[in-house]
């Protein structure tokens, strides 16, 4: 990879934005590495009572005199519908103009904005601030999402590009960027914790590295805790030393509310680089001073530290690493200032996390350096950022069992288990499809390849891994192996040869118009797949001595359930299909008991237990 990037005047530079949930900000790539441009953004908007609309530090001092026109935390509300945040309106003091089941509207003033509307103010804010000092026009960026963001909070951000006028060449995961700001995807793999403490969220990602992509292994968090959490406490304490020095109650009068609340954040900031620091508040002509020590500072915090060690431990075993493999930690977001923070997830990791770069500009630093790696390739220009069809291999019952979806941003990567259809089945027969339907004959077929050789097991217990990767150049390579044996084959493939805008259009056209029919196709399908794979369960059970154990009765229903099933089989009713293969499992079900009691007792003889 090469960051040459032409600041000549025909070329401009492409920008990476973090956009925050508090602040946000803009970096570009620069031959000496990512350099983040004008200063940080806070993520609030205003509408003037003229009109005119305002976003960053100058909309946040209306937050003072308008909080009735101020937005701020529009992040919370992209891509989601009334019903997902009536936890955050409980919160926060959004004023909805309107909203529906996708969508919401708030209302400023006099008009109305849709949440990418809102962020668009924002952005341009920051493209205008990038301009002045480039001293070039922006039209492309690259920004960063949260790891846990739908495909409509992705889409609302896209959006929110377009309206700022910027084409979003792609969108990266906040610990994504983070990971890239400090070249660790120059490492050929690994494990990498991203611990991202911001204002109001707490967000803890596993990524596995592969041949330099970052792949989500899981992500936990809380979508309210933060640096806010330690301000109300600390502002509590100095709201309640006031009433009692100065005889009154000073909490009802917002605007000394928030003029505290700022003495306590600086205060608060400040106790992360010295030993003691003061909370100053002067109003209405009194004065209020109170030390706070560091000691005192880490007893109020760490309830609120402790919050986040939860979420971390159970993203360690989401992604089933242990922490041992873990080979990396990153450290985002302004609250990872603080040292209580950072020994305690020390401690819980193990491992000194990377807290060189500014932990407030490291997601923007990682979003330069993905537009840097964007620009400097010219061949990655031509591409695609996303798939534009499905991908995936062929299962039992010639249905489909999509891997990768259309529309998923490359590079990409999932990996799905598989077993075996048959006992002692030796090889395994990879088929990599492409396409949006659900049969296998109707989608491109664009390998095959065989698993050889595999740990011969009963029908169900291989576990035969396989992992589709698509690199950033679009190359898929797909790998199968089997977990016993260690045994692996893979394929490289280009998805988009031979393929052209129309064709990929018509595809999905005609899984739109087939969807339904697809949809039926493939529910009498599955029932078929199940119904083999009991009529071969109980074929193999005839040959054991408990079958011959059963009553006549018992067999006979057995017989009965067998030839009804079969009479159905081909037919298209699947829930016929299903109610003759529970109908069977209810007929077999003494014969499975009996059998399974055999076996137990069989393991004990040969286990030799006295007593
Ligand atoms: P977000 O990701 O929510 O937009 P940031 O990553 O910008 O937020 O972090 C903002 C939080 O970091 C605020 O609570 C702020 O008070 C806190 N913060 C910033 N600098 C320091 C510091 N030196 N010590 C402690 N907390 C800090
Ligand atoms: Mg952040």
């Amino acid at each position: 990879m090469s960051f040459q990037i032409d600041f000549g005047n025909e070329k401009s530079p492409i920008v990476g934005i973090d956009l925050g949930t508090t602040n946000s900000l803009v970096a570009v790539m620069e031959l000496t590495g990512p350099r983040i441009l004008s200063g940080i953004v806070p993520s609030v908007v205003s509408v003037k009572e003229s009109g005119e609309v305002i976003a960053g530090a100058a909309a946040r001092e209306m937050l003072l005199t308008h909080p009735d026109r101020t937005v701020y935390s529009v992040k919370r509300l992209m891509g989601r519908g009334v019903e997902d945040i009536q936890e955050e309106l409980k919160l926060f003091p959004f004023h909805i103009a309107e909203g529906s089941e996708s969508t919401i509207k708030l209302k400023l003033g006099e008009k109305t904005f849709t949440p990418p509307e809102v962020s668009a103010h924002i952005l341009r804010k920051l493209k205008l601030d990038a301009e002045a000092e480039l001293g070039v026009r922006i039209s492309q960026a690259v920004i960063t999402v949260p790891a846990y963001f739908n495909d409509a909070q992705r889409q609302a951000t896209k959006d929110a590009g377009r309206i700022a006028g910027l084409e979003v060449l792609r969108l990266v995961n906040e610990p994504t960027a983070a990971a890239l700001a400090y070249g660790l995807d120059k490492r050929k793999e690994g494990i990498v914790a991203v611990y991202d403490f911001g204002g109001g969220t707490f967000d803890i990602s596993i990524l596995r590295l592969h041949d330099g992509i970052f792949e989500v292994l899981a992500t936990n968090g809380d979508t309210h805790l933060g640096g806010d959490d330690i301000d109300n406490l600390m502002l509590r304490i100095a709201l309640e030393d006031i009433q009692f020095e100065w005889g009154y109650d000073v909490s009802t009068k917002s605007d000394a509310v928030q003029l505290l609340r700022r003495a306590v954040i600086d205060a608060k900031e400040r106790l992360s680089f010295v030993p003691s620091a003061s909370i100053d508040l002067a109003y209405g002509g009194k004065t209020y001073q109170r030390e706070i020590t560091r000691e005192l500072f880490d007893k109020l915090a760490t309830p609120v530290i402790d919050r986040t060690l939860g979420p971390c431990r159970d993203c360690i075993k989401d992604a089933s690493v242990s922490v041992e493999q873990i080979d990396e930690v990153v450290m985002v977001g302004g609250s990872t200032r603080i040292p209580l923070v950072r020994s305690a997830v020390e401690v819980l990791f193990r491992k000194r996390p990377h807290t060189e770069l500014n932990p407030d500009e490291v997601v923007a630093l990682g979003a330069a350096v993905q537009a840097g790696i964007l620009s400097g390739d010219v061949e990655d220009k031509l591409l695609l950022d996303v798939t534009p069809l499905s991908l995936g291999i062929e299962t039992m019952g010639g249905l489909v069992s999509k891997l990768i979806h259309r529309n998923s941003t490359i590079p990409a990567s999932a990996t799905e288990p598989y077993t075996t259809a048959v006992d002692g089945q030796r090889n395994v027969l990879i088929h990599v499809v492409q396409g949006e339907r659900e049969l296998v004959k109707d989608c491109r077929s664009l390998a095959r390849f065989d698993l050889k050789d595999i740990a011969p097991m009963p029908a169900g217990f291989a576990r035969i891994e396989v992992r589709f990767l698509i690199d950033a150049n679009g190359i898929l390579s797909v790998t199968a192996r089997d977990q016993r044996s260690g045994k692996e084959q893979s394929v490289e493939i280009k998805p988009s040869y031979g393929l052209t805008d129309d064709q990929v259009e018509a595809m999905i056209l005609e899984s739109f118009d087939k969807a339904e029919e697809d949809f039926s196709e493939r529910q009498v399908r599955e029932a078929r797949v199940e119904a083999d794979s009991i009529l071969a369960a109980v074929e193999k059970a005839r040959q054991n001595d408990a079958y011959f154990e059963l009553t006549d009765e018992e067999r006979s229903a057995i017989e009965r359930g067998v030839n009804e099933l079969l009479v159905v089989y081909h037919g298209d009713d699947h829930l016929l299909i299903r109610s003759k293969i529970d109908q069977l499992n209810d007929a077999t079900h003494t014969l499975a008991e009996n059998m399974m009691n055999t076996a137990v007792r069989g393991a004990l003889k040969g286990t030799n237990v006295n007593g």
